[in-house]
């Protein structure tokens, strides 16, 4: 008789990644770790074209996107995980509401996903006995959309999120890196065929219907901005003060899919949603960091949240406003702010909106405000024959 004991069985890694996600609501499907050569490609034609000016992405994102091993040296596999995150809308929407992205309604996301990621990571790491694996969820960069896509986990659709057939395109992606040799599983035989509901859906134009976006039109990205949005779209961006969702409310298999997701991202309250405008409009550092620091919306600070409302204010064309309007051009510390209440005011179009700009310029010694306000000036500067100002026609002041 053999003194050998039998070899051990190398454990079910992929089992185990799986179990460890269906216990938190999750999905996960392996890629391998190869490098994703063609979106690397398609990446650096996309920031050289100009798409994504705004995000100031370069050839070495795009390299060190495209590679795992950037993450974790000796990567071999790619466990990618889907958890979804769509709730409904609070009822009761009350008037001058902004209107905040799903994915941004709860404390931030990135808590809760960590825990999640770090979870899988650990089960894998106990069963190969030592550590294996490096979690990413936006902590580093990763082509994370296509990583998805190879690995099954969904389809990219024509409004370029990742589309899973059990939770549909509501869902938070991110990744384990490991140097387990998990073999991968297969991309899914799908994509959006005839469908064009989300190109016809985008109030800018920013998808071009061929699985690409332009995100300088994208509202998410005009919303996330630090400059100025630019004028021409500014009346596309409606009443969104933070990310757009229009595209993927449209989108058929994410209407279909009926996912239960997690308590921890629905919002806190109604204001979560809807923020109120005016109060947004005041809104400084210290009230910020106090409502928003642990939020999606903490990062990019009070200022771009006040021109985000200017921009809601003036796109909700009711003259109660204006007053408030009136106030925060003239006190606002942001240029950037005063700019865009400008344009807001122009676009509200009152007699008393335009006595505001006309007050407001003699006291405004910033030149990018200056032209802003000569603009909203110029853009009402419309009389008809008896010299009467031309106002729109908004909700009464
Ligand atoms: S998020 Fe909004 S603006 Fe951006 S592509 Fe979708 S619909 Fe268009
Ligand atoms: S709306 Fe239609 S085309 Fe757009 S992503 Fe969804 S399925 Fe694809």
């Amino acid at each position: 008789m053999s003194s050998e004991r039998p070899e051990r069985a190398a454990p079910d890694y992929r089992a185990i990644a799986r179990e460890s996600a269906r216990r938190e609501g999750a999905a996960i499907a392996i890629a391998s770790a190869e490098p994703e050569t063609a979106t690397r490609q398609r990446m650096a034609a996309a920031f050289a074209g100009g798409s994504f000016t705004a995000w100031r992405y370069d050839d070495a994102y795009a390299a060190a996107a495209s590679d795992p091993a950037t993450i974790l040296a000796g990567a071999r596999a790619v466990v990618c995980v889907a958890v979804p995150f769509a709730h409904a809308p609070p009822a009761g929407r009350a008037p001058l509401r902004g209107r905040v992205s799903n994915y941004a309604w709860s404390a931030d996301y990135h808590v809760r996903m960590r825990e999640i990621l770090a979870g899988i990571a650990r089960a894998l790491d106990r069963a190969a006995g030592a550590p294996v694996t490096r979690i990413a969820c936006d902590t580093a960069p990763l082509a994370e959309r296509a990583f998805a896509a190879r690995a099954g986990l969904g389809w990219v659709g024509k409004h370029t999120n990742v589309i899973s057939p059990e939770f549909g395109s509501f869902v938070f992606l991110g990744e384990i890196v490991t140097t387990l040799d998990i073999p991968p599983d297969a991309p899914l035989k799908k994509t959006c065929g005839a469908c064009t509901r989300c190109v016809g859906a985008c109030p800018t134009g920013a998808l071009r219907g061929d699985y690409t976006i332009d995100a300088r039109r994208c509202i998410s990205d005009l919303t996330q901005r630090t400059d100025a949005i630019p004028r021409e779209l500014r009346a596309f961006v409606g009443d969104w003060v933070w990310g757009c969702d229009l595209c993927q409310l449209v989108c058929p298999p994410t209407q279909r899919a009926s996912p239960r997701a997690d308590a921890a991202f629905g919002p806190g309250s109604s204001a979560a949603a809807f923020p109120a405008l005016l109060d947004l409009l005041g809104l400084r550092n210290s009230e910020f960091k106090r409502r928003y620091r642990r939020t999606a919306l903490g990062w990019r600070g009070a200022t771009v949240l006040r021109r985000n409302a200017a921009v809601a204010l003036g796109n909700a064309l009711d003259r109660a406003s204006v007053p408030a309007l009136e106030r925060a051009l003239e006190s606002d510390p942001a240029p950037l702010v005063r700019a865009h209440i400008a344009w807001a005011l122009g676009r509200i179009g009152s007699p008393r909106a335009f006595a505001a700009l006309l007050g407001a310029l003699p006291g405004e010694s910033d030149p990018a405000v200056r032209e802003e306000i000569e603009a909203a000036v110029r853009s009402l500067e419309t009389f008809d024959g008896s010299g009467a100002l031309g106002c729109r026609r908004t909700r009464s002041e």
